[in-house]
């Protein structure tokens, strides 16, 4: 049988063709008014996708470059900081700012679960200089409400910089970084914008710019004062990933036909995309019989479903690869073997989602028997999630 090869996984996605393109013509120097139109553009169009009035950066770095100038422009050795940690990516806030120095506080949540806001209105105080946290956490699939998280911060450490790894966040969730505090919101090029690695870019508000002015610790490529004076200048401080910034611009312009010429909704129709084949996701394993890791508060970047009874997950995704050619995510660390992550971020639809709903079908049957669900249990509540919204989208 004929096998494409496709990912399905929260980072890489799967690439937007006009991005591929675009990257492939890249063939410009980075100091030239050309590349200077180019790079002013892409920085506005990701001020309008991120959702922010204030200064954008782009990194050339995987997502955790943006997130270690985020500590080390943000905090000085000894600062206290609150690490809001709900999995692996919230982990890595910990040994970042533990990197730096920094006194870390946690206040964290079983994997699959949210942080409460009691416990972290728990842990805030004046003396926390910053809080970290991740919009939703990719390793899980959990969502925090990022909203309720900056009106605590905002009451109880009024000067704490809010600091959101938006990576898998941006582009499957409506965030206002600007009306709910959002200080530093980072994204990553390889989740929802649909381009290869090796972009990270945020947004940073004016306190956090002033906060840069008096912090300690060391910083030299990371330097985000150094990029803001470029970019205003239409350039970076060091040599861009050029190829990429390209795919980015293309990418936006993918965005803004499918808003109608307006990006800003083009970005709200991939959340909305995004929330649909979640939802899609989570009611065909449901049907199925299956458990959700993370049903209280699932995002709609990634759906982390635990495998049945008596079957280990690293199967199922071997499973996903060898018969189909789908790339899914095991569970990481402590969860690999239990649970399996398919992923809505960026450049997927009805077609790719119901798609490896049917192929899920036909591997539950492989390896769960006897097989307990008829074929096409859970392709039949994926039809009924989709035709729910496809009956609002077009009454609008
Ligand atoms: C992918 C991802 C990152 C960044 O990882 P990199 O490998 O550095 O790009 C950070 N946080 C979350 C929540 C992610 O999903």
């Amino acid at each position: 049988m004929l096998i494409k090869s496709r990912l399905f996984t929260p980072g890489p996605t799967p690439l937007l063709p006009s991005a591929q393109l675009a990257m492939a013509s890249a063939d410009i120097h980075h100091r030239t008014a050309d590349f200077r139109a180019l790079y002013s553009k892409v920085i506005a169009d990701t001020q309008t996708f991120i959702g922010t009035q204030h200064d954008v950066i782009i990194l050339a770095a995987s997502g955790t470059g943006a997130m270690e100038a985020a500590v080390s422009n943000l905090t000085s050795p000894g600062d206290k900081v609150l690490v809001i940690t709900a999995g692996k990516f919230g982990e890595r806030w910990k040994s970042l700012a533990a990197a730096f120095g920094c006194n870390v506080e946690l206040a964290s949540a079983e994997y699959g679960e949210t942080v409460s806001i009691s416990a972290i209105q728990a842990k805030l105080n004046k003396d926390v200089r910053a809080v970290f946290v991740q919009a939703t956490e990719t390793s899980t699939g959990v969502r925090h409400d990022v909203k309720a998280i900056g009106q605590a911060i905002r009451a109880a450490a009024p000067d704490a910089m809010f600091i959101v790894d938006g990576i898998t966040g941006l582009g499957t969730t409506h965030l206002d970084a600007d009306a709910w505090g959002i200080d530093v919101l980072i994204g990553g090029s390889q989740k929802a914008v649909m381009i290869p690695p090796g972009l990270a870019y945020c947004s940073v508000s004016e306190p956090a710019w002033q906060r840069m002015e008096e912090t300690k610790s060391p910083r030299y490529y990371f330097d985000l004062r150094k990029e803001r004076k470029s970019a205003a200048k239409g350039e970076s401080a060091y040599t861009p990933a050029i190829a990429l910034i390209a795919a980015l611009a293309a990418a936006y312009e993918y965005l803004r036909s499918m808003g109608g010429g307006d990006l800003a909704k083009g970005r709200e129709a991939l959340v909305n995309n995004a929330e649909m084949c979640a939802e899609m996701t989570r009611e065909a394993a449901l049907a199925l019989g299956l458990k959700l890791f993370a049903p209280t508060a699932p995002s709609a970047a990634v759906t982390s479903i635990i495998a049945p009874e008596g079957v280990d997950s690293t199967d199922i995704v071997k499973t996903f690869r060898r018969q189909f050619g789908a790339v899914i995510s095991n569970g990481q660390g402590e969860m690999k073997g239990e649970i399996f992550r398919m992923a809505h971020l960026g450049y997927f639809d009805f077609l790719d989602t119901i798609a490896t709903i049917a192929a899920l079908e036909q591997i539950l049957a492989k390896l769960s028997k006897p097989r307990h669900f008829e074929f096409g249990t859970g392709v039949k509540a994926a039809q009924v999630v989709y035709a729910r919204y496809a009956a609002q989208a077009s009454s609008k």
